[in-house]
Order: C-alpha cells, then sequence, then structure tokens
C-alpha cells in the first residue's frame, strides 16, 4: 500500500463516529484521520482531535469554534477549527481526502453528503436519511462523479456482501429474486399494545441488540428505521419495494439475505457490532480486523423468523407507501418522523404518536416531483410544518 487513505468523519462523536475511530485506530498504517466533525458533544470532539489530531475540526457555531481553537492550541495540535455546514461540505470534499464517513445523523447530513459524492470521494454511508431523503439525486450524482458508495448500515452492508460484482447491471440480470431485509423487532416485539402508550425514551431507546444513537434508537423500536432501510435498499440496489422483504429476526445475528432464482439463499452473519460494516466499508474490497469477537453459534444456538406484524408497527407500513409513492414522499416521510421522534424524546408526545403524526403529514400534502435539491428541501420544510402544526394543535 502506498500512501495511508485520508479520512473525514462526519459525526465523530456519535455512536457510529466513535466506532469508525476505533477500527481507524487499530490499522495506523493504512488510515489517517483528516477531519472530525461533532454537535453538542464538544468536549468528547476535544479528545478526540488530542487522540487522532486530524488536520481540521468542525463545530456548529462560532463562539464553540473559538473555545475548541483555544483549547486545541492549548494541547500543541495545529488542527484548525471551521463552522457549520460550510466547514462539513469542506472537509467532505478537500482534494486531500479520499473517504468520508457519512455518520451525521438526519437530514442535517445531506448536503456534505453530496459535496463528498460531487467531489467523487468513496462514501461510507450511515447517514441513511440523506439517500431517503433524495435518492434519485444523490444516485445521479454518484454515477455522474464516479463516487464509490458503500452501506455501512448493517442490513445493506450485509446485502452488498451478498450480491454479485455486476448486481449494477440490475437485480433480474444478476439472478436475484428478492432481498429479504432482517430487522430485530427492537426492545417492543412483544410489549402488549395497550402498554405501548405509556412507554419512556429510554424505554425506546433499550435496544435489546445493538448500541446506537437515541433517533435510530427510537426508529427502530418503531420499525420506522426498517421503512427507511426498505427506502435505501431500492435506491442502493435499484430494487423495486415489492422486490423487499423485511424478515423478523430478533437474535440481529442474520444482518440480512440475498435470495436468487436458483433457490440459493446468501446471507451474512456476525455479532450485532457496526464495527464489522465499517470494517469492511473502508478496507472495501480487502478484508482488515475489527476487533469484533468471532461468531459463537453453539452460544447463540438458534435463529428464529417471522412476519413483521403492520398493526404493531405502522410505521413500517407507512414508509413502504412512500417508497411506492416516490418523489416527495421519502423526504416527507423521514421529516415529520424527525419532528415526532424529537417530540418524542422530549416527552411532548407519546409513543403512538408519532405514527400518527406522520400519517397525517402524509395525508395532508400532495406528493409532487423533486427535481433538483432544493424541492427536497421544500418538501422537507412542509412536513417539518405541518408536523409543527399537529404538535401546535394537540397543545405540545
Ligand atoms: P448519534 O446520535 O450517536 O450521532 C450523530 C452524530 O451527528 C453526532 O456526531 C452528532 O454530534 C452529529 N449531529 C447531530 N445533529 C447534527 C446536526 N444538526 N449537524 C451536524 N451534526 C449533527 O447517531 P448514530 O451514530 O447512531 O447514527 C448516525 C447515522 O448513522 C444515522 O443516520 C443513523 O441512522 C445511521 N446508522 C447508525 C447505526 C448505529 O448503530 N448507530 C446503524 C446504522 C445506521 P454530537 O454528538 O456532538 O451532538
Ligand atoms: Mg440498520
Amino acid at each position: 500500500m502506498s500512501r495511508s487513505q485520508q479520512i473525514t468523519v462526519l459525526g465523530a462523536t456519535g455512536s457510529i463516529g466513535l466506532s469508525t475511530l476505533d477500527v481507524i485506530a487499530r490499522h495506523p498504517d493504512r488510515y489517517q484521520v483528516f477531519a472530525l466533525s461533532g454537535f453538542t458533544r464538544l468536549s468528547e470532539l476535544l479528545a478526540l482531535c488530542v487522540r487522532h489530531v486530524p488536520r481540521f475540526a468542525v463545530v456548529p457555531e462560532v463562539a464553540a469554534a473559538r473555545t475548541l481553537q483555544d483549547d486545541l492550541r492549548a494541547a500543541g495540535l495545529s488542527t484548525r477549527v471551521l463552522v457549520g455546514e460550510e466547514g462539513l461540505c469542506q472537509v467532505a470534499s478537500d482534494p486531500e481526502v479520499d473517504t468520508v464517513m457519512a455518520a451525521i445523523v438526519g437530514a442535517a447530513g445531506l448536503r456534505p453528503t453530496l459535496a463528498a459524492v460531487e467531489a467523487g470521494k468513496k462514501i461510507l454511508l450511515a447517514n441513511k436519511e440523506a439517500l431517503v431523503m433524495s435518492g434519485a439525486l444523490f444516485m445521479q450524482a454518484v454515477r455522474q462523479s464516479g463516487s464509490v458508495l458503500l452501506p455501512i448500515d448493517s442490513e445493506h452492508n450485509a446485502i452488498f456482501q451478498c450480491m454479485p460484482l455486476d448486481y449494477a447491471r440490475g437485480l433480474e440480470a444478476v439472478g436475484v429474486r428478492r432481498i429479504l431485509l432482517t430487522a430485530s423487532g427492537g426492545p417492543f416485539r412483544q410489549t402488549p399494545m395497550a402498554e405501548l402508550a405509556h412507554v419512556s425514551p429510554d424505554q425506546a431507546c433499550a435496544h435489546p441488540n445493538w448500541s446506537m444513537g437515541r433517533k435510530i434508537s427510537v426508529d427502530s423500536a418503531s420499525m420506522m428505521n426498517k421503512g427507511l432501510e426498505l427506502i435505501e435498499a431500492c435506491w442502493l440496489f435499484d430494487a423495486r419495494p415489492s422486490q423487499v422483504e423485511v424478515v423478523v429476526h430478533p437474535q440481529s445475528v442474520i444482518h440480512s439475505l440475498v435470495d436468487y432464482v436458483d433457490g440459493s439463499v446468501l446471507a451474512q452473519l456476525g455479532n450485532p457490532d457496526m464495527r464489522t460494516p465499517i470494517a469492511n466499508a473502508l478496507a472495501w474490497p480487502e478484508r482488515i480486523d475489527s476487533g469484533v469477537a468471532p461468531l459463537d453459534l453453539f452460544a447463540i444456538a438458534r435463529l428464529d423468523f417471522q412476519a413483521p406484524d403492520e398493526e404493531r408497527f405502522p410505521c413500517l407500513r407507512l414508509a413502504r407507501q412512500a417508497a411506492e409513492a416516490g418523489n416527495s414522499a421519502p423526504a416527507m416521510l423521514n421529516a415529520a418522523n424527525e419532528v415526532a421522534v424529537a417530540a418524542f424524546l422530549d416527552e411532548r408526545v407519546r409513543y403512538p404518536e408519532i405514527a400518527s403524526i406522520i400519517e397525517e403529514v402524509l395525508n395532508l400534502e400532495p406528493v409532487v416531483a423533486v427535481g433538483d435539491l432544493e424541492a427536497v428541501f421544500t418538501a422537507d420544510a412542509k412536513a417539518r410544518l405541518l408536523a409543527g402544526q399537529w404538535l401546535s394543535r394537540h397543545g405540545r
């Protein structure tokens, strides 16, 4: 290997960001940190800078940038602090950067991720919301720039590993019949329905198998995460929604499967630890140590599968409808969900109301074509406004 790869980690202070830095630190000969970004956890960002010595750090506003710059200087580092979305786009597209880990949560990650795509970087995509919002434009930008797009979401990384190398020719052409997207079912898979109105944010965030940020944890509890992943899979693998089947698999050992016309079904298995897909994408097409323990099949002993229950998980139904509708519908679904989940985490709405808010927004606003990024952000803003109106009408 010639020189080490320069990596920008957007969302470095989050769960995916930290796992990424853990894998990178295991391979100092291969990878060097070029830039790190944080949003609220800025003392953690300082500690990460001291540990990884990036060229740049990015924070949301000027006052925080001054403080961090002073602290970095005091620590003897020459890391330069940049500010806001402009700073994020700059470190995502800098000519010296090889690879960008897109691990900001939510719509806030879209512009910086697209900046990396347009600059032709290798993209490690954790920020599924960016692809859900702007799928057609995003994939068009990937094709135009020749950027290599590798999925970090464990399911999509599993599907990627089970696909033939030439899957971009189309699923039919390579003999793929279906994608089987596995879901754990989250913490409320068996909770009596009547109790769901009283579950707390901490209960929703207590995922049985994965340790993740709070927003995606709530999405996993409601299965909106699987709905967003269904849309994500359609874009990544050029599949129709009807070609993606959700399979509830409570152990989270099989991360997804690909079903071929000859009856072969390929699966990727592993311990539920995001360092596996991160290491896979970082080193692809090579393999590197991720720090993840070997899978112990004897300890796991059994694997279970169930059909998803759309009455229990209405968000999954809403996401499938948005996937079928296409155009502005996925951006609206995503934005309404972001508002509803934030309100749930603030204890302003009850858990079942997350789905009610999203359903109302999708029913109120007609689906329109989204030909450019501005149209995507207009749909996003409209959905946030309507979700906000739901909250004020209900006194929240
Ligand atoms: P976290 O909440 O743990 O981290 C989110 C990161 O984004 C943090 O660095 C946070 O900064 C930063 N951030 C938050 N809001 C903004 C904003 N408005 N502008 C800029 N930066 C912001 O989330 P996760 O790491 O769990 O998830 C990140 C992404 O990866 C999500 O899209 C999620 O769906 C996806 N993903 C996560 C998985 C997981 O296992 N965690 C699995 C599969 C996908 P700070 O912390 O400093 O506030
Ligand atoms: Mg996932």
